[in-house]
């Protein structure tokens, strides 16, 4: 197979960066990424066989831990039946009731085969909704590389240090409005949607501020514009409803992404039926998808979903409180102040004396040069965490309490060794 030096060789030859998402490349990070053989649970092992605690999870998808047996033996029986068919399937109607019973306020979904189609398909439906262009979006709140939306984004986008994106045209862009996070702007008649994440969980981990959501929904109300939540990261990972859920606020559209495919590509949006009916084949916006439901990827989130009850959500923020606090006070004692967000099963990992607000708060912590360094003495002490700084911690259900105290362990180990 290769170490993973020869493999990332070979890749930078075909592959541009060497990478199919630039983030994995290891650019703000240093150094060479691993190339991983296999993975199971809360473990992944690279192609020279080290085993890593991994706390990326595909960065959401795997909150089950990775090759949860349930999801694979669904996956295996929906491949045996045919791998795409272009027409409906049961399972489609199956995992779309599952979105709707879980989400309040949600009466409809359509399902794509990505976060960043679920978010360009919400901004477009907004817009064909209301007959209006402007888009509100708030500055370290990715969602996803749809043209509209690549301004002031986090995550890949500010992993690489760039504020926009070439190739997007000044058009595109036009009509959106970045906003700072956890301030609510000032919006008229203009505008057709506000999209958010409910929880900021590509700038490292922001919460929002007490108000901020509320806010968002009344002055969406007052104008007529629709406030889409972005919950790619946060629904179905937060709580059962996810951020709505938690919060206690009902978006007019939301987005969805990573846990909802469990490892398979699946995003989805959906909202209340006034607004829904304006999609092709009901309405006149257009949006359609050959891979759209693909059956393997519905048996992966329908299988996933289903094993999301209350004591996993319970078991999941349970970990994450350890997780913080370990890693607090390991970093604490050797004189490295380290602040771990944390909200519900969420967790984001600063180095510095306070959590920040917004964006600009944000890279402050996210470039002070500490990250890079944490990031690499864990991973040699067979901790993976994401490869930059503006990404949030993924406990799944399969790190056990035993699981986290040996990442504290490591860690500490790590610390000494090379902090
Ligand atoms: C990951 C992410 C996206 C994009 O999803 P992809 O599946 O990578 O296209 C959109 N929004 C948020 C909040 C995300 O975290």
């Amino acid at each position: 197979m290769g170490t993973n030096l020869e493999l990332f060789e070979r890749a930078l030859r075909v592959i541009p960066g060497g990478v199919n998402s630039p983030v994995r490349a290891f650019g703000s990070v240093g150094g060479t990424p691993y190339f991983v053989e296999r993975a199971e649970g809360p473990y992944i092992w690279d192609s020279e066989g080290r085993r890593y605690i991994d706390y990326v999870q595909s960065y959401g998808p795997g909150i089950l831990g990775h090759a949860h047996p349930a999801v694979v033996e669904a996956v295996t029986r929906a491949a045996s039946d045919g791998t795409s068919y272009g027409a409906p399937t049961e399972s489609e109607v199956v995992l779309a009731e599952m979105v709707v019973d879980r989400i309040a306020g949600l009466q409809a979904v359509r399902f794509v085969s990505s976060g960043t189609e679920a978010t360009m398909s919400a901004i477009r439906l907004a817009r064909g909704a209301t007959g209006r262009d402007g888009i509100v979006k708030f500055a370290g709140c990715y969602h996803g590389h749809g043209d509209a939306l690549l301004a002031a984004g986090g995550s890949g986008v500010a992993n690489q240090g760039l504020s926009g994106c070439d190739g997007v045209t000044a058009g595109a862009v036009a009509d959106t409005i970045v906003a700072p996070y956890n301030v609510v702007p000032d919006i008229d008649e203009t505008i057709a949607a506000v999209i958010v994440e409910p929880v900021a969980a590509n700038m490292g981990l922001v919460a929002p501020a007490d108000g901020f959501l509320e806010g968002l929904r009344s002055v969406c109300d007052a104008v007529g514009a629709l406030l889409v939540f972005d919950e790619v990261i946060t629904g179905f990972r937060l709580a059962r409803g996810g951020a709505a859920e938690l919060y206690g606020i009902t978006p007019d559209l939301w987005c969805f992404g990573k846990v909802i495919g469990g490892g398979l590509p699946v995003g989805a949006f959906g909202g209340r039926w006034e607004v829904m009916e304006h999609l092709a084949p009901l309405g006149g916006v257009y949006q359609g998808g050959t891979l759209s439901g693909n059956p393997l990827a519905m048996a992966a989130g329908r299988t996933t979903l289903e094993l999301l009850d209350d004591g996993a959500f319970a078991h999941l923020e349970a970990v994450a409180t350890k997780l913080a606090d370990g890693l607090t006070s390991t970093f604490a004692d050797a004189g490295l102040s380290a602040v771990l967000p944390r909200v519900g099963t969420l967790l984001g990992l600063y180095f510095g004396d306070m959590p920040p607000i917004d964006f600009d708060e944000a890279k402050v912590l996210a470039d002070n040069g500490w990250y890079p360094r944490a990031f690499h003495a864990l991973l040699d002490h067979g901790v993976a965490l994401a490869p930059g700084a503006y990404e949030a911690l993924f406990p799944s259900l399969a790190h056990s309490e035993t699981v986290v105290d040996e990442t504290i362990d490591r860690a500490a180990t790590a610390i000494a060794a090379s902090i």
